[in-house]
């Protein structure tokens, strides 16, 4: 293992020992931003340890973490993470890991219950031992089996925001290399998908020795799969596989179509090329040359054949009278016989309408929260703290609430450049009821309405309490629909169409909630409420300043479900967003 991939595990387990004793938040967060950081740091840290400056340099490592860092790099151990693995068995991090087991949990079926790792856990589980547990009924065990179940299956898919920065940093790692004339990322991950298997990049280079060299000998490299003139292989610290291709100048973008995919949308392309007379390949489009020509595995230009297109994704679409298909489009779901969208981008999104503060659970002041937002270019910003009912968020109680819409207000009059708008982020409790009465919904500026609690609903019941939400006639946005989190909880799963028909006819926009554990509409539920004439919301439910940058995982969430810069709320000028959100008022 290389030393970042050790250093990534020590942290990561020293975050977790710390969140299983009760440590305070802040210093079991630190620890695990630093195993996240190193995991997608390609520079070797063993080098940079040589100067603190240079760690200290890095966003996410202060000093007491660069001290720790370099004690490893000098002695091989850390001596708190020597220190913090005495305090519990090691089995119990993989208990911990477990989707819907949070540390209170964890400690208790290991104090009280005597679970030290998983097979403990499966073994009590099965017989019926821990149902002595105080505060462990049937229920919650049956949930810690299920989840056990979902988070075998789940496997080891990465979500779109770990596999997102990963891959940005390679790119930027090696484009600084002599010789390299091109550098992308593509597969899965450039279509935007809420999970990606591998990492898949493709390069072009004058130097193909230097950049293979550079690639298998990343810091944060644990083992080289394969190392060849064309394709290299390794995988990384937390198991996520990353391939090189080394690729001609001449058929960039012919690899860069086929290595982007999908299969479904590739069989397509090269059916339309057969009935065009023609052949589609990772080289290039050609001339059919009838049977010689496929079995013949060379690229077709080393045996004297020129492409009709090859060099960029665009000349191929043409040369097939097809327009440029965005790769968030190409899943073959009516990308070919539909005018595509002017999809929406990033910079259209002029406004937040889902944050919190320091009120419930953010980490940011009114103030600061109005600040990051202005300093982002957002002409508006909702402050949308927790109902009541959400204990675990420090959800509003009524009196809080109206003190918490006074202070928005006066923040209002006193800060320049951006409008903050006084909002919550209501509960919708299980039968559909929202968690404050309607007169004071009706103050509130903005109203989010999200399901955070009985997220195990069946189909019926669900539907109906998303559905009471939508035709409340104070709800403007309905919130995270479903309450999934993609590789831990499938959250709720009601009747998509009956909500997208009820959200058109009652004027509620559906939140993309652009958290990358989240992304939820997801982009098929997203495509369906497009389809229907609904409005959408993308909204970063900010909890610091750093979520903000969670947009971009909404928006491309938002593009794969096909949804136009127009029809959604955020990329509305402030005159016309304001004057919507009034119509209910
Ligand atoms: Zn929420
Ligand atoms: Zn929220």
């Amino acid at each position: 293992m290389s030393t970042n991939a050790e250093l990534a595990t020590i942290f990561a387990e020293m975050a977790g020992i710390l969140e299983l004793t009760g440590a305070n938040r802040f210093r079991v967060n630190a620890h695990d931003r630093v195993a996240r950081v190193l995991e997608a740091l390609p520079d070797d840290v063993a080098e940079l340890a040589d100067d603190p400056a240079r760690l200290t340099a890095i966003d996410g490592i202060g000093e007491g973490s660069a001290k720790k860092i370099i004690e490893y790099v000098e002695t091989g151990r850390i001596g708190e993470h020597d220190e913090l693995r005495r305090e519990v068995p090691a089995g119990l991090l993989d208990v911990l890991k477990v989707p819907g087991l949070g540390p209170k949990t964890v400690r208790a079926l290991w104090e009280k219950g005597g679970v030290v790792d998983i097979a403990t856990l499966r073994a009590k589980l099965e017989s019926g031992e821990l149902e002595s547990i105080p505060r462990m009924g049937k229920k919650t065990l049956e949930n810690i089996r299920d989840n056990l179940a979902y988070a075998d299956q789940a496997g080891r898919r990465l979500r779109l925001g770990a596999a997102l920065p990963i891959a940005e940093n390679i790119v930027e790692h090696l484009q600084r290399l002599e010789g390299v004339t091109r550098l992308e990322y593509a597969g899965s991950l450039r279509r935007g998908r809420e999970t990606i298997g591998d990492i898949d990049i493709l390069a072009c280079t004058d130097d193909p020795a230097a950049l293979t060299d550079a690639f298998t000998g990343m810091g944060h490299v644990d083992r080289v799969i394969a190392s060849g003139e064309t394709k290299s292989s390794v995988r990384l610290a937390d198991g996520v596989q990353v391939d090189l291709r080394i690729v001609d100048p001449d058929a960039f973008g012919a690899a860069l179509l086929y290595f982007t995919g999908s299969k479904e949308h590739n069989v397509v392309l090269r059916e339309r090329s057969i009935k065009r007379g023609m052949r589609l390949n990772e080289y290039g489009l050609f001339p059919d040359e009838g049977a010689d020509g496929r079995d013949d595995d060379r690229p077709p230009q080393k045996r004297g054949i020129s492409p009709v297109a090859s060099r960029r994704e665009e000349e191929i679409y043409r040369a097939l009278d097809l327009p440029y298909i965005p790769p968030e489009l190409r899943e073959d779901r009516g990308e070919f016989d539909h005018d595509l969208p002017e999809l929406v981008e990033v910079d259209d999104i002029r406004a937040e309408l889902h944050a919190h503060t320091t009120a419930s659970d953010g980490t940011m002041s009114i103030d600061e929260l109005a600040e990051e937002a202005r300093a982002r270019g957002l002409h508006t910003i909702a402050v949308t703290d927790h109902s009541r009912s959400s204990v675990q968020a420090n959800g509003l109680s009524d009196d809080r609430l109206r003190e918490h819409i006074d202070a928005v207000r006066d923040a209002n009059t006193r800060i320049e450049g951006i409008t903050l708008l006084a909002g919550s982020e209501v509960d919708i409790l299980a039968d559909g009821r929202l968690d404050y009465g309607d007169d004071l919904l009706a103050e509130l500026d903005v109203v989010v309405a999200s399901p955070h609690s009985s997220l195990r609903q069946d189909r019926k019941k669900a539907t109906a309490r998303l559905l009471r939400a939508i035709r409340h006639p104070l709800v403007h946005i309905l919130g995270h629909p479903t309450g999934r989190m993609i590789n831990s909880r499938p959250g709720l799963d009601p009747d998509i169409s009956r909500l997208v028909d009820a959200a058109v006819e009652h004027e509620t926009a559906l939140e993309i909630n652009a958290n990358p554990a989240r992304l939820d509409l997801r982009d098929t539920h997203v495509r369906a409420a497009v389809d229907a004439g609904a409005l959408l919301a993308i909204n970063t439910d900010a909890h610091s300043p750093a979520h903000f940058d969670f947009l971009r995982y909404g928006v491309l969430t938002a593009r794969r479900g096909w949804l136009p810069a127009d029809r959604c709320l955020n990329t509305w000028s402030s005159r016309t967003l304001h004057a919507w959100l009034k119509r209910s008022r």
